[in-house]
């Protein structure tokens, strides 16, 4: 697998007036092409920190972030998901999919046919016209989601992508998003505070200290059945041993 993204020793502190904060401290590790990456740690440890810096959002006060350069021009690197939608009332589904497209002045015949194959590949076309809050919440995120891909990144940054819906819609949304995601052979890197859906979704969990975030571990998610859906993934015998493993490596740090 070629790495996509280099990451060697970066710190950051934010200085404010009542003081300084150091959020990450002589982070290292690598990203691979096609990989799906959980980073998992207690809240408040600075996982959304890094994942600014991984967007290009912040720089790194100490250390580097490479990201393998394409070689095709003007082409997005990253895309960014987060907790909240943050879909526009005032514009319809398909207005909300091809903000991104519309602001980088790219709304060429080629991306606005691959939007619309990616509304009906995943189920979103009956809403083209339909307002944001018509969807259901799985739907919601499942439109953000498009928006992101329409812009084809080769990186996929989620931060918490799941924690705002309840728990049965979650584990729902949980598996849609992992499809797709694997069907569009996107690499990314999820950040969360919870292990399961860490361990359900990833190849390698990356497992973050309290704060200052310090890598303690990188654990290899493997399953003996091939391409089980994160649900499948909860119930598979090794489910369990992973987040004991990682649930004590967790505590240890905390
Ligand atoms: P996480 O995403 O793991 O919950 P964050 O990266 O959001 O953690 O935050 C890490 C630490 O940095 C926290 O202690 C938080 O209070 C602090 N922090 C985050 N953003 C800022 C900011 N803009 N200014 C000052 N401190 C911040
Ligand atoms: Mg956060």
């Amino acid at each position: 697998m070629d790495t996509l993204m280099n990451v060697s020793h970066v710190s950051y502190a934010y200085h404010t007036l009542s003081g300084e904060t150091m959020a990450l401290s002589d982070i290292t590790f690598s990203v691979g092409e096609g990989e799906f990456l959980a980073i998992v740690g207690p809240s408040g440890c600075g996982k959304s920190t890094l994942l600014s810096l991984l967007s290009g959002l912040m720089e790194p006060e100490q250390g580097t972030i490479e990201i393998r350069q394409d070689t095709e021009e003007g082409k997005t690197q990253i895309g960014y998901m987060l907790q909240k939608d943050h879909l526009f009332e005032w514009r319809t589904v398909y207005r909300n999919v091809i903000l991104g497209l519309e602001i980088q002045n790219r709304m060429t015949p080629e991306n606005l046919s691959h939007v619309d194959q990616l509304l009906e590949e995943y189920g979103l076309s009956r809403f083209k016209n339909a307002r944001p809050s018509e969807l259901s919440g799985g739907m919601r995120q499942r439109a953000a989601l498009i928006r992101t891909l329409a812009l084809d990144p080769r990186l996929l940054l989620l931060d918490e992508p799941f924690s705002a819906l309840d728990y049965q819609t979650r584990l729902n949304v949980c598996d849609d998003v992992y499809q797709i995601i694997r069907k569009e052979k996107k690499t990314a890197v999820l950040v969360t505070h919870d292990l399961s859906e860490a361990i359900s979704m990833a190849d390698r969990v990356l497992i973050l200290s309290s704060r200052p975030a310090t890598v303690c571990k990188t654990v290899e998610i493997r399953f003996a059945a091939e391409e089980l859906t994160p649900m499948q993934r909860r119930q598979a015998p090794e489910f369990k041993d992973y987040f004991n493993e990682i649930w004590k490596e967790l505590n240890h740090y905390a």
